[in-house]
């Protein structure tokens, strides 16, 4: 739906100017579909970026759905998951026919808590079966807290897959978002920090995973001549024209990182004496690219985040609730889960502020004026 100009969105895309010239490139070659030099070049250097082997998918949750396959995963398994995430990190373990048991967040990140994760793990031992994977969120772009869930899964020998759709540029102890996993996705739909329209990547250190995950992703056609067949396979490539797009992005990632981490900055010191608000911190060695800017509001507050986020509407500005834990949807029902209430205390408490890496400082002190007005 068309809004008014002058209407501030959550997190817009946000054009470098490049991306035309990768387009045009690609249109003069007549490379339109699902092969051509801006995905090869989008792979190299989204993968010279991180250190890692890319494959470049359709959407973040077709690349999260084959590293399950490629994992290996199926009906009869298990996985855990971060119940505090948007249902595309969780839906890929329904899609191959497992099982997701879902694990509360801890407050300094909001990402999974290692306590529960210890709790799960010591529970489904007991019950005689463990998980084949985890599948890790990094959300709003703030690290999960490794060091302490990789001694957990490596002592149960449990595979972790990142997702790190929201966490591209960050880091933690200095080592990228994406780079800890045997597998890791990433999203650059249309709100993420950069977009291809709507894309994703599958990322791993295993080059072997990767080819893998590629072939599953082009139909699973043998090395025939002819089209033979053995495995299921999708067609979960991204267009030649889409990863032009994305080599254009790639271009002012740093930047865009740099951006969102002002926007968040902005807020917290414009905002600093509205005492009913609290700010995710960046502990110790944690870096995080601030994809979103998002406020918890103290208990007791004048105001729920459903009345701040309808004041700020009719100010023509958008603010989203948190993500509502995937243990609490109804698609969900049944699951087992892991924790103690911690994402649901941040979901009945938090809000998403607008917060594009194009968003003037006008607009931002708009965003505030009107918060301060609603307080
Ligand atoms: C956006 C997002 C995805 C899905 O990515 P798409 O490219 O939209 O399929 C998965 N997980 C998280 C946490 C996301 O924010």
């Amino acid at each position: 739906m068309s809004q008014p100009q002058d209407f501030i969105y959550l997190s817009p895309p946000h054009m470098s100017g490049r991306e035309q010239h990768y387009i045009q490139e690609a249109f003069d070659l007549n490379w339109i579909t699902s092969a051509g030099a801006n995905i090869t070049g989008f792979e190299q250097e989204l993968g010279g970026y991180l250190g890692m082997h890319v494959a470049a998918i359709s959407s973040g949750t077709a690349a999260l759905h084959l590293a399950l396959l490629a994992l290996g995963i199926g009906p009869g398994d298990e996985v855990f998951c971060s119940t505090f995430t948007f249902v595309a990190t969780a839906n890929p373990i329904l899609y191959v026919g497992a099982t997701p048991v879902f694990i509360d967040s801890e407050p300094t990140t909001w990402n999974l808590c290692p306590s529960a994760l210890e709790d799960a793990l010591k529970d489904r031992v007991q019950k005689g079966k463990l998980p084949k994977a985890l599948i890790l969120v990094h959300l709003y772009g703030m690290p999960a807290q490794m060091k302490e869930i990789q001694e957990i899964t490596a002592r149960y020998g449990v595979p972790i897959i990142e997702d790190a759709a929201e966490a591209l540029g960050s880091r933690y102890q200095g080592q990228l978002a994406g780079t800890f996993g045997i597998i890791s996705a990433f999203s650059f739909n249309g709100n993420k920090i950069i977009t291809t329209s709507g894309g994703g990547a599958l990322v791993s250190a295993d080059a072997k995973l990767v080819e893998h995950a590629k072939w599953l992703a082009t139909q699973a056609k043998e090395h025939t001549p002819y089209y033979h067949h053995t495995t299921l396979g999708y067609n979960y490539r991204l267009s030649n024209i889409s990863a032009g797009i994305g080599r254009g992005q790639l271009e002012v990632l740093e930047e865009r990182v740099q951006q969102k981490r002002t926007v968040f900055q902005n807020y917290k010191r414009l905002l600093e004496d509205v005492q009913e608000i609290e700010w995710l911190p960046e502990p110790e060695g944690f870096f995080s690219n601030r994809w979103l800017t998002c406020i918890t509001l103290k208990k007791g507050s004048s105001l729920t985040p459903e009345q701040l986020r309808l004041k700020l509407l009719e100010g023509l500005i958008e603010a989203r609730p948190l993500w509502q834990p995937m243990h609490r949807q109804p698609l969900y029902h049944g699951a087992a889960y892991y924790g103690g209430g911690v994402a649901d205390d941040l979901f009945a408490r938090g809000l998403c502020l607008p917060s594009g890496s194009s968003l003037s400082l006008a607009d931002q002190e708009r965003v505030v004026r009107e918060i301060k007005g609603a307080f």
